[in-house]
Protein backbone atom coordinates (compact mmCIF):
# COMPACT_ATOMS: atom_id res chain seq x y z
CA UNK A 1 0.00 0.00 0.00
CA UNK A 2 1.13 3.85 -0.34
CA UNK A 3 0.57 6.37 2.39
CA UNK A 4 2.37 8.24 5.08
CA UNK A 5 4.71 7.29 7.74
CA UNK A 6 6.11 8.55 10.79
CA UNK A 7 9.22 6.71 11.33
CA UNK A 8 11.02 9.26 13.74
CA UNK A 9 9.26 12.49 15.02
CA UNK A 10 10.09 16.07 13.27
CA UNK A 11 8.96 18.95 11.05
CA UNK A 12 6.49 18.04 8.07
CA UNK A 13 9.52 16.08 6.68
CA UNK A 14 8.69 13.71 8.99
CA UNK A 15 5.54 12.25 7.23
CA UNK A 16 7.45 9.86 4.83
CA UNK A 17 5.45 9.06 2.00
CA UNK A 18 6.23 5.19 1.02
CA UNK A 19 5.00 1.90 -0.72
CA UNK A 20 4.91 -0.08 2.74
CA UNK A 21 3.75 -3.84 3.05
CA UNK A 22 -0.12 -4.18 2.87
CA UNK A 23 -1.57 -4.86 6.36
CA UNK A 24 -3.32 -8.00 7.76
CA UNK A 25 -6.50 -8.31 9.43
CA UNK A 26 -5.94 -10.26 12.90
CA UNK A 27 -8.23 -11.75 14.90
CA UNK A 28 -11.74 -9.66 14.81
CA UNK A 29 -9.86 -7.84 12.93
CA UNK A 30 -10.98 -6.21 9.22
CA UNK A 31 -8.92 -5.06 6.09
CA UNK A 32 -10.92 -1.76 5.07
CA UNK A 33 -9.68 0.42 1.50
CA UNK A 34 -9.48 3.62 2.78
CA UNK A 35 -11.22 6.56 1.12
CA UNK A 36 -10.96 9.67 3.33
CA UNK A 37 -9.32 10.38 6.33
CA UNK A 38 -9.78 13.40 8.47
CA UNK A 39 -7.02 15.68 10.44
CA UNK A 40 -6.79 16.16 13.78
CA UNK A 41 -4.28 18.03 16.37
CA UNK A 42 -3.57 14.97 17.44
CA UNK A 43 -1.24 14.22 14.38
CA UNK A 44 0.52 16.90 14.34
CA UNK A 45 1.05 15.44 18.04
CA UNK A 46 1.94 12.05 16.36
CA UNK A 47 4.44 14.03 13.86
CA UNK A 48 6.33 16.57 16.04
CA UNK A 49 6.65 14.17 18.99
CA UNK A 50 5.22 15.04 22.60
CA UNK A 51 8.07 15.43 25.01
CA UNK A 52 7.68 12.52 27.85
CA UNK A 53 4.94 10.00 25.72
CA UNK A 54 6.33 7.32 23.57
CA UNK A 55 4.12 6.55 20.28
CA UNK A 56 4.71 3.15 18.53
CA UNK A 57 7.05 4.27 15.85
CA UNK A 58 6.96 3.52 12.60
CA UNK A 59 3.12 4.52 12.66
CA UNK A 60 0.46 5.29 10.11
CA UNK A 61 -1.09 8.78 11.33
CA UNK A 62 -4.64 9.71 11.22
CA UNK A 63 -7.63 9.09 13.66
CA UNK A 64 -10.66 9.56 11.69
CA UNK A 65 -11.54 7.55 8.23
CA UNK A 66 -14.20 6.33 6.14
CA UNK A 67 -13.55 3.28 3.42
CA UNK A 68 -14.98 0.21 2.20
CA UNK A 69 -14.44 -3.37 3.73
CA UNK A 70 -12.02 -5.58 1.41
CA UNK A 71 -11.62 -8.40 3.86
CA UNK A 72 -12.46 -10.14 7.29
CA UNK A 73 -10.11 -11.63 9.99
CA UNK A 74 -10.19 -14.55 11.57
CA UNK A 75 -13.53 -14.71 13.39
CA UNK A 76 -14.95 -12.26 12.15
CA UNK A 77 -18.85 -12.82 10.20
CA UNK A 78 -19.92 -8.88 9.34
CA UNK A 79 -20.03 -6.43 7.68
CA UNK A 80 -19.51 -7.62 4.18
CA UNK A 81 -16.69 -6.84 2.21
CA UNK A 82 -17.73 -3.91 -0.22
CA UNK A 83 -19.76 -2.19 2.74
CA UNK A 84 -18.84 1.62 2.89
CA UNK A 85 -17.84 2.45 6.27
CA UNK A 86 -16.67 4.60 9.16
CA UNK A 87 -14.39 3.61 11.76
CA UNK A 88 -14.89 4.62 15.37
CA UNK A 89 -11.13 5.65 16.05
CA UNK A 90 -11.08 4.32 20.23
CA UNK A 91 -9.81 0.95 20.49
CA UNK A 92 -9.98 -0.64 23.70
CA UNK A 93 -9.91 -4.29 24.99
CA UNK A 94 -13.82 -4.78 24.83
CA UNK A 95 -13.98 -7.22 27.46
CA UNK A 96 -12.95 -5.58 30.80
CA UNK A 97 -15.47 -3.91 33.14
CA UNK A 98 -15.01 -0.93 31.59
CA UNK A 99 -15.79 -2.11 27.66
CA UNK A 100 -18.67 -4.04 29.04
CA UNK A 101 -20.13 -1.19 30.93
CA UNK A 102 -19.87 1.07 27.95
CA UNK A 103 -17.03 3.52 28.70
CA UNK A 104 -14.22 2.41 26.32
CA UNK A 105 -12.07 5.12 27.20
CA UNK A 106 -11.73 4.06 30.68
CA UNK A 107 -10.28 1.00 29.59
CA UNK A 108 -6.62 0.45 30.73
CA UNK A 109 -6.04 -0.75 27.15
CA UNK A 110 -7.42 1.91 25.71
CA UNK A 111 -6.04 3.88 22.44
CA UNK A 112 -6.80 5.72 18.86
CA UNK A 113 -6.19 4.78 15.32
CA UNK A 114 -3.23 6.37 14.53
CA UNK A 115 -2.08 7.21 17.70
CA UNK A 116 -1.36 3.85 19.31
CA UNK A 117 -1.57 1.84 16.27
CA UNK A 118 -1.78 2.44 12.65
CA UNK A 119 -4.64 4.94 11.35
CA UNK A 120 -5.30 6.33 8.11
CA UNK A 121 -3.21 8.06 6.02
CA UNK A 122 -2.46 4.78 4.07
CA UNK A 123 -4.66 2.89 1.30
CA UNK A 124 -5.34 0.54 3.28
CA UNK A 125 -5.90 0.29 7.32
CA UNK A 126 -6.49 -2.97 9.62
CA UNK A 127 -9.20 -2.04 12.69
CA UNK A 128 -11.48 -3.94 15.16
CA UNK A 129 -14.49 -5.29 13.09
CA UNK A 130 -16.21 -4.01 16.20
CA UNK A 131 -15.38 -0.39 15.24
CA UNK A 132 -16.90 -0.40 11.78
CA UNK A 133 -20.50 1.29 11.11
CA UNK A 134 -22.43 2.03 8.18
CA UNK A 135 -21.70 5.25 6.74
CA UNK A 136 -25.19 7.50 7.29
CA UNK A 137 -27.54 7.85 4.22
CA UNK A 138 -26.35 10.37 1.64
CA UNK A 139 -22.62 11.57 3.04
CA UNK A 140 -19.77 10.82 1.17
CA UNK A 141 -16.78 9.00 2.54
CA UNK A 142 -14.94 12.94 2.84
CA UNK A 143 -17.92 13.64 4.88
CA UNK A 144 -18.05 10.74 7.22
CA UNK A 145 -14.15 10.69 7.82
CA UNK A 146 -15.09 14.10 9.47
CA UNK A 147 -17.47 12.43 12.22
CA UNK A 148 -16.16 9.72 14.50
CA UNK A 149 -13.61 11.28 16.37
CA UNK A 150 -14.61 14.99 16.60
CA UNK A 151 -18.53 14.22 16.96
CA UNK A 152 -17.97 11.58 19.45
CA UNK A 153 -15.85 13.53 21.85
CA UNK A 154 -18.34 16.47 21.58
CA UNK A 155 -21.12 14.14 22.04
CA UNK A 156 -19.52 12.23 25.16
CA UNK A 157 -18.98 15.80 26.45
CA UNK A 158 -21.85 17.39 26.47
CA UNK A 159 -24.25 14.18 26.78
CA UNK A 160 -22.77 12.11 29.16
CA UNK A 161 -20.75 14.07 31.46
CA UNK A 162 -22.16 17.47 31.56
CA UNK A 163 -25.36 15.89 31.56
CA UNK A 164 -26.82 19.14 29.57
CA UNK A 165 -30.27 19.56 29.69
CA UNK A 166 -33.07 21.55 28.23
CA UNK A 167 -32.71 25.29 28.11
CA UNK A 168 -29.29 25.50 29.98
CA UNK A 169 -27.10 28.20 28.45
CA UNK A 170 -23.82 26.48 27.21
CA UNK A 171 -20.66 28.42 26.20
CA UNK A 172 -18.48 26.79 23.43
CA UNK A 173 -15.22 27.82 22.75
CA UNK A 174 -12.87 27.94 19.63
CA UNK A 175 -15.98 27.74 17.25
CA UNK A 176 -14.21 26.97 14.69
CA UNK A 177 -12.42 24.07 15.57
CA UNK A 178 -13.68 20.42 14.48
CA UNK A 179 -14.89 19.20 18.18
CA UNK A 180 -16.61 23.06 18.75
CA UNK A 181 -18.45 22.79 15.27
CA UNK A 182 -19.58 19.57 16.87
CA UNK A 183 -20.50 20.89 20.17
CA UNK A 184 -22.70 23.41 19.39
CA UNK A 185 -24.80 21.24 16.71
CA UNK A 186 -24.94 18.75 19.86
CA UNK A 187 -25.65 21.70 22.18
CA UNK A 188 -28.68 22.61 20.02
CA UNK A 189 -30.11 19.05 19.26
CA UNK A 190 -29.92 18.65 23.37
CA UNK A 191 -32.30 21.43 23.77
CA UNK A 192 -29.68 24.54 25.14
CA UNK A 193 -31.54 27.37 25.32
CA UNK A 194 -28.32 30.26 24.81
CA UNK A 195 -25.53 28.77 23.04
CA UNK A 196 -22.20 31.48 23.45
CA UNK A 197 -19.38 31.14 21.10
CA UNK A 198 -15.85 32.77 20.73
CA UNK A 199 -13.64 32.49 17.85
CA UNK A 200 -10.99 34.25 16.29
CA UNK A 201 -12.38 36.12 13.48
CA UNK A 202 -16.06 37.76 12.83
CA UNK A 203 -16.24 35.42 10.14
CA UNK A 204 -15.97 32.22 12.18
CA UNK A 205 -18.38 33.57 14.50
CA UNK A 206 -21.01 33.84 11.41
CA UNK A 207 -20.48 30.05 10.85
CA UNK A 208 -20.90 29.43 13.94
CA UNK A 209 -24.03 31.15 14.40
CA UNK A 210 -25.35 28.95 11.04
CA UNK A 211 -24.48 25.97 13.20
CA UNK A 212 -26.84 27.01 16.26
CA UNK A 213 -24.92 29.07 18.01
CA UNK A 214 -27.37 32.22 19.55
CA UNK A 215 -24.54 34.37 20.95
CA UNK A 216 -21.02 34.77 18.92
CA UNK A 217 -19.26 36.62 21.13
CA UNK A 218 -17.05 39.07 19.24
CA UNK A 219 -13.38 38.48 19.32
CA UNK A 220 -11.10 40.50 21.51
CA UNK A 221 -14.59 41.02 23.87
CA UNK A 222 -13.79 39.90 27.19
CA UNK A 223 -16.37 36.61 27.40
CA UNK A 224 -16.70 36.20 30.97
CA UNK A 225 -18.17 39.90 31.06
CA UNK A 226 -20.38 39.50 27.86
CA UNK A 227 -21.78 36.29 29.09
CA UNK A 228 -22.39 37.44 32.26
CA UNK A 229 -24.19 40.54 30.53
CA UNK A 230 -26.34 38.95 28.52
CA UNK A 231 -27.46 36.39 30.87
CA UNK A 232 -27.85 39.01 33.84
CA UNK A 233 -25.43 38.16 35.87
CA UNK A 234 -26.34 34.25 36.08
CA UNK A 235 -23.73 32.98 33.88
CA UNK A 236 -24.11 30.02 32.02
CA UNK A 237 -24.47 26.23 33.05
CA UNK A 238 -21.98 24.22 30.66
CA UNK A 239 -18.88 25.68 29.08
CA UNK A 240 -16.75 23.30 26.26
CA UNK A 241 -13.69 23.84 26.52
CA UNK A 242 -10.26 22.43 25.12
CA UNK A 243 -8.03 25.39 25.06
CA UNK A 244 -6.98 25.85 28.72
CA UNK A 245 -4.78 27.99 30.70
CA UNK A 246 -6.29 31.40 31.20
CA UNK A 247 -9.55 30.92 28.92
CA UNK A 248 -10.21 28.25 31.80
CA UNK A 249 -9.30 30.56 34.70
CA UNK A 250 -12.03 33.06 32.97
CA UNK A 251 -14.77 30.00 31.62
CA UNK A 252 -14.75 29.07 35.95
CA UNK A 253 -15.97 32.81 36.01
CA UNK A 254 -18.44 32.50 33.89
CA UNK A 255 -20.26 29.64 35.25
CA UNK A 256 -23.98 29.49 36.83
CA UNK A 257 -24.57 28.04 40.38
CA UNK A 258 -24.26 24.22 39.71
CA UNK A 259 -22.39 24.91 36.75
CA UNK A 260 -20.06 22.77 34.74
CA UNK A 261 -16.96 23.15 32.74
CA UNK A 262 -16.01 20.02 30.53
CA UNK A 263 -12.58 19.71 29.08
CA UNK A 264 -11.07 17.71 26.19
CA UNK A 265 -7.70 19.19 25.50
CA UNK A 266 -5.84 22.33 26.70
CA UNK A 267 -3.90 23.43 22.90
CA UNK A 268 -3.49 26.45 24.57
CA UNK A 269 -1.72 26.04 28.46
CA UNK A 270 -2.49 23.07 30.34
CA UNK A 271 -2.14 24.58 33.90
CA UNK A 272 -4.68 26.98 35.12
CA UNK A 273 -4.80 28.91 38.70
CA UNK A 274 -8.30 27.47 40.15
CA UNK A 275 -10.52 29.49 42.77
CA UNK A 276 -11.60 26.55 44.94
CA UNK A 277 -14.15 28.93 46.39
CA UNK A 278 -15.86 29.45 43.05
CA UNK A 279 -16.16 25.52 42.95
CA UNK A 280 -17.49 24.80 46.57
CA UNK A 281 -19.46 27.89 46.79
CA UNK A 282 -21.21 27.33 43.71
CA UNK A 283 -21.90 23.85 43.76
CA UNK A 284 -19.29 23.72 40.38
CA UNK A 285 -17.94 20.87 38.68
CA UNK A 286 -14.51 20.39 36.66
CA UNK A 287 -14.94 17.62 34.42
CA UNK A 288 -12.56 15.28 32.03
CA UNK A 289 -13.54 13.83 29.04
CA UNK A 290 -11.46 11.73 26.46
CA UNK A 291 -13.31 10.64 23.67
CA UNK A 292 -16.33 8.13 24.09
CA UNK A 293 -17.32 4.59 23.42
CA UNK A 294 -18.01 2.73 20.35
CA UNK A 295 -22.02 2.63 21.86
CA UNK A 296 -22.09 6.40 22.19
CA UNK A 297 -21.20 6.80 18.07
CA UNK A 298 -23.72 4.16 16.99
CA UNK A 299 -26.60 6.82 18.50
CA UNK A 300 -24.48 9.44 17.48
CA UNK A 301 -24.55 8.14 13.99
CA UNK A 302 -28.68 7.82 13.93
CA UNK A 303 -29.02 11.58 14.12
CA UNK A 304 -26.38 11.96 10.55
CA UNK A 305 -28.93 9.34 9.57
CA UNK A 306 -32.00 11.68 10.20
CA UNK A 307 -30.15 15.12 8.97
CA UNK A 308 -30.16 16.39 12.23
CA UNK A 309 -26.46 16.69 12.43
CA UNK A 310 -24.12 17.53 9.32
CA UNK A 311 -20.28 17.08 9.35
CA UNK A 312 -18.42 20.80 8.61
CA UNK A 313 -15.37 19.60 6.12
CA UNK A 314 -13.16 22.98 5.41
CA UNK A 315 -11.37 21.61 2.91
CA UNK A 316 -10.52 18.52 1.04
CA UNK A 317 -6.81 17.54 -0.65
CA UNK A 318 -5.64 14.71 -1.89
CA UNK A 319 -3.51 11.62 0.26
CA UNK A 320 -0.19 13.14 -1.72
CA UNK A 321 -0.54 16.77 0.00
CA UNK A 322 -0.62 15.73 3.49
CA UNK A 323 1.93 17.77 4.71
CA UNK A 324 0.35 20.76 3.21
CA UNK A 325 -2.97 19.84 5.12
CA UNK A 326 -1.29 19.57 8.15
CA UNK A 327 0.12 23.17 7.75
CA UNK A 328 -3.18 24.43 7.02
CA UNK A 329 -4.61 22.94 9.94
CA UNK A 330 -2.46 24.05 12.16
CA UNK A 331 -2.97 27.56 10.53
CA UNK A 332 -5.58 27.58 12.52
CA UNK A 333 -7.16 29.52 9.96
CA UNK A 334 -9.82 27.57 8.80
CA UNK A 335 -13.83 26.50 10.05
CA UNK A 336 -14.40 22.90 9.84
CA UNK A 337 -11.84 19.90 9.73
CA UNK A 338 -9.19 19.28 6.97
CA UNK A 339 -9.82 16.26 5.27
CA UNK A 340 -7.58 13.77 2.86
CA UNK A 341 -9.23 11.81 -0.55
CA UNK A 342 -7.26 8.99 -0.08
CA UNK A 343 -9.08 7.42 -3.43
CA UNK A 344 -10.23 9.61 -6.45
CA UNK A 345 -14.12 8.62 -5.33
CA UNK A 346 -13.64 10.03 -1.92
CA UNK A 347 -16.20 12.43 -2.21
CA UNK A 348 -18.69 9.87 -4.13
CA UNK A 349 -21.52 9.29 -2.15
CA UNK A 350 -21.57 5.48 -1.29
CA UNK A 351 -24.79 3.68 -2.84
CA UNK A 352 -27.04 2.19 -0.22
CA UNK A 353 -26.30 -2.01 0.20
CA UNK A 354 -29.48 -3.97 -0.85
ZN1 LIG B 1 -11.29 -2.85 28.18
Amino acid sequence: MRGFKVRQHGGPEALEWGEWPDPVPGPGEALVAVRACALNRLDLWVRDGVPGHRFPLPLVPGAELAGDVLALGPGVNSPAPGTPVVVGAGVSCGVCAACVSGRDPLCAHFGLLGEDRDGGYAELVAVPARNLFPIPTGLSYVEAAAIPLVFLTAWHMLAARAALAMHEDVLIHAAGSGVSTAAIQIAALLGARRIFATAGTAEKLERARALGATDPIAPGDDFARAVRAATGGRGVDVVVDHVGGETFERSLRCLAKGGRIVLCGATAAAEAKVNLRAIFFKGLSVLGSTMGSNAELGTLLGWFERGVLAPVVARTLPLEAAREAQELLASRALFGKVVLAVDPDATSVPRPRA
